[in-house]
């Protein structure tokens, strides 16, 4: 019996992979990975896509979970093949995981690796050439099965061998979904909520902050780019950021998010008022000075005129700062980038 390990999303496709390669009588193992900049699970990468687990449960695929960590950041930041539209450096993140999954697969004994990639759906990475680009950069030319476009590829060991019928695998291509949503109504497949775009990667919105990141501290970390997803971002003229929450949520996350003090960059301070409504704000890379100028940030996003606000940092030190008034213009100047939700 033909052994598939299968990179598992949790959309569509790659749940119709699963299922072709179960009906072809495949031993199938699931594996997902998942990132910092994936938007289906913001909070707990590492824990797994809730959309992946449910897939695997579907089809009753053991599944392991991957987190791509401090490694797979420096590949963003500095990708051979370059970005896509964002920050996105699609081939190089996917060489970055079948390298992963191929260790997994060597681990394993499985036969080969399987997709569910489609041809042409994606302009970066799922052309014919970068297709093989990526399967060779991978060191696995022939080990990768993609069974909704198997036919319109040159075929992998595993079909030249006949371990796998080629004759059933498919000639899926484009970008219309048409072909796949028939087959999951035929195959009962439902529920596949995690469709192509969930990459915060893509989104302009938080390229250009990871840009203004990249620019200011180039060693940035997992922490980092985490943060670049909340609340709205300034740069102070001392160079520290102000992070300034845009809901409770928000909030409530910055808290969470901070910097120790043992942190070799320093500890973030992070403020509340005391007695008005208004906005947590949390100061990265900056020191005391800067916080008067933080604490106005948060009160120029509140009602109020004036309050009373607490930061606390550096190893549970608390003190009180009156906040500097700050004018529009001094806000948009300092603003990395204005979000939808501004
Ligand atoms: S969209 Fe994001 S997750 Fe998908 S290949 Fe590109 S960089 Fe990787």
């Amino acid at each position: 019996m033909a052994k598939a390990l299968l990179l598992l999303s949790g959309g569509l496709d790659s749940t119709l992979a699963g299922k072709m390669l179960l009906d072809l009588g495949c031993a199938v193992s699931a594996v997902n990975f998942t990132s910092p900049f994936c938007r289906c699970t913001p909070k707990n990468f590492a824990a797994g896509c809730s959309a992946a687990a449910s897939a695997a449960q579907k089809l009753g695929l053991p599944i392991k979970v991957f987190a791509k960590g401090e490694d797979y950041l420096a590949v963003v930041k500095k990708p051979p093949h370059g970005w896509g539209s964002g920050v996105n450096p699609c081939i190089d993140c996917r060489i970055f995981t079948f390298k992963r999954a191929k260790e997994e697969m060597e681990k394993t004994g499985a036969d080969f690796i399987a997709t569910g990639e489609v041809l042409g759906q994606r302009p970066m990475s799922q052309k014919r050439h970068p297709l093989l680009l990526i399967e060779r950069e991978a060191g696995l030319s022939g080990k990768i099965v993609r069974p909704l476009s198997a036919q319109l590829l040159p075929p992998s060991d595993a079909e030249k061998s006949g371990v796998i019928d080629r004759e059933k695998l498919l000639a899926i291509s484009g970008r219309s979904r048409q072909t796949q949503i028939a087959l999951a109504d035929e195959w009962s497949i439902a529920d596949y909520p995690c469709p192509a775009g969930g990459c915060l990667l893509t989104d302009q919105e938080f390229a250009a902050r990871f840009r203004e990141l990249l620019s200011a501290t180039p060693d940035f970390d997992l922490n980092d780019a985490r943060l670049l997803s909340l609340g709205r971002q300034f740069r102070l003229p001392s160079g520290a950021k102000a992070v300034v929450g845009r809901n409770e949520d928000e909030c409530g996350r910055l808290e969470k998010i901070r910097r120790p003090a043992s942190d070799a960059r320093g500890g973030d301070w992070v403020g509340n008022f005391t007695d008005i409504s208004a906005p947590t704000v949390l100061l990265r890379d900056g020191r005391e000075e800067d916080l008067p100028l933080a604490a106005g940030l948060g009160l120029y996003h509140s009602k109020a005129e004036t309050g009373n606000f607490v930061a606390a940092g550096d190893g549970g030190k608390e003190i009180t700062v009156a906040p500097r008034r700050v004018s529009e213009e001094e806000v948009e100047r300092w603003r990395i980038q204005r979000t939808i939700n501004n």
